[in-house]
């Protein structure tokens, strides 16, 4: 018999939900987590009594009623709707990409003026686009793309427009009325208190080693548990052996001001290149903290190098070739489960992650 049913290694979201069906069952976990608090990206920090989103913004968003149902029955859920702002060389512009940025840009205030402009523009394009650049000029037009895209993009992925694959730029919305909601999904808010209030209920119950690595003592650590559960990267898990995985990451820059309200908004994107970082984020917005003081976070994309999180997979051909090989030694594992955005090389928004977690708690449970 082993000490505990479950180790999970990673203390995130993908884990917390594991942890919450699995003592549900009647099962025992030990969570080991290399940084100093549990939640992974989705920790918040409390400084001057406003819940700071430590690794970047996080808004909840679904349309998946299984995962709203799932959250909202751990924790209440505000009514933020997230309506970022573009600033460009101290003109203002709405997001996403819709009548009031149309309004703002040209002056048109009907969907066929602008839809005329946007034909117009994008003639410029022939055939399929090609790569990002080509896709935003035939979504949106040129000027949009001048303004609002190019330097943003650049800036967020170290690359051209011309060297990006098109689909980044399809996940945004472009609409064709007077609505700045930046999603699609038809539920969205944030867990009343911040995130911490979500994880600390859904690890409720479980053991927890802070500060610590799994890969340091994997053997002890496989000891412990009847089985493992990882959500860590796989190239850290063998040990690099075929090659490192390319990440994208982020520089955070925190700073508290004495004004009560800095820029109206939770959150305005920085689109000239010439401005190093890509967005400020307000975070009193997110749950309207009435508080004096603010606190904002300017965020500035990064190569990423040893030592720093890993972000953004970087999902090209070559980097998604070495995870295939590293997952088909992850497949040999008999008594470990993986899961989350790293073990899965993924870009993983908080609703998908915890909908596949719904999905190994069905198969486990
Ligand atoms: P993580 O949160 O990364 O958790 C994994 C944990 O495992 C980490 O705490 C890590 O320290 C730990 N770990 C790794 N290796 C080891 C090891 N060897 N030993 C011990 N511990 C280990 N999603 C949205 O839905 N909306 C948003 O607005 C949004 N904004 C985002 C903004 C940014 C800048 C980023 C990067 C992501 C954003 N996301 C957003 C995605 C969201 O952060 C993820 O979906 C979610 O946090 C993933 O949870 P996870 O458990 O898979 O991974
Ligand atoms: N984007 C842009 N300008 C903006 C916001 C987004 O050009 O003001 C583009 C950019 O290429 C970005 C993509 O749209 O990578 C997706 O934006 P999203 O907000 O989903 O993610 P981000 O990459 O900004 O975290």
């Amino acid at each position: 018999m082993k000490r505990y049913d479950y180790v999970l290694v990673g203390g995130g979201l993908f884990s917390a939900v594991f942890a919450y069906h699995a003592k549900k069952a009647g099962k025992s976990c030990l969570v080991v987590e290399k940084r100093n608090h549990l939640g992974g990206n989705i920790y918040c920090e409390n400084i001057e009594n406003i819940n700071v989103h430590k690794y970047g913004a996080h808004i909840f968003h679904t349309s998946d009623k299984r995962v709203w149902d799932f959250v909202t029955s751990i924790c209440e859920f505000n009514n933020f709707v997230n309506s970022p702002l573009a600033n460009y060389k101290g003109e203002i512009y709405n997001l996403p990409f819709n009548m009031n940025t149309f309004n703002q840009m040209w002056g048109v205030t009907t969907a066929d003026e602008a839809k005329a402009i946007i034909e117009e523009q994008k003639k410029e394009i022939c055939g399929e686009p090609k790569n990002l650049e080509e896709q935003a000029i035939s979504l949106v037009g040129r000027d949009i793309y001048e303004k609002l895209i190019k330097g943003y993009t650049e800036k967020q992925w170290g690359r051209d427009c011309a060297e990006l694959p098109a689909f980044i730029i399809k996940r945004l919305p472009v609409r064709y009325t007077y609505d700045n909601n930046y999603f699609n999904d038809i539920y969205q808010g944030i867990p009343v208190g911040g995130y911490n209030v979500l994880i600390e209920r859904l690890f409720d119950g479980c053991e927890v080693l802070l500060n610590t690595d799994y890969n340091q003592n994997r053997e002890y650590f496989n000891s412990m548990g009847e089985k493992v559960l990882y959500t860590g990267t796989l190239d850290s898990l063998y040990d690099y052996k075929f090659g490192k995985l390319d990440y994208r990451s982020l520089k955070f820059e925190t700073v508290v001001l004495k004004v009560e309200d800095y820029q109206g908004v939770a959150v305005v994107n920085y689109t000239e290149r010439e401005v190093p970082y890509t967005r400020i984020i307000e975070h009193k917005h997110f749950e309207g903290a009435i508080t004096d003081k603010t606190v904002i976070t300017r965020e500035y994309p990064a190569d990423w190098q040893d030592g720093m999180e890993q972000y953004y997979p970087v999902n090209d051909d070559k980097n998604n070739q070495l995870f295939m090989k590293y997952k088909t030694e992850a497949e040999k594992e008999s008594n470990m489960l993986f899961g989350g955005r790293l073990a899965e090389y993924k870009y993983y928004d908080m609703d998908k992650v915890i909908a596949s977690a719904l999905a190994l708690c069905d198969k486990e449970f």
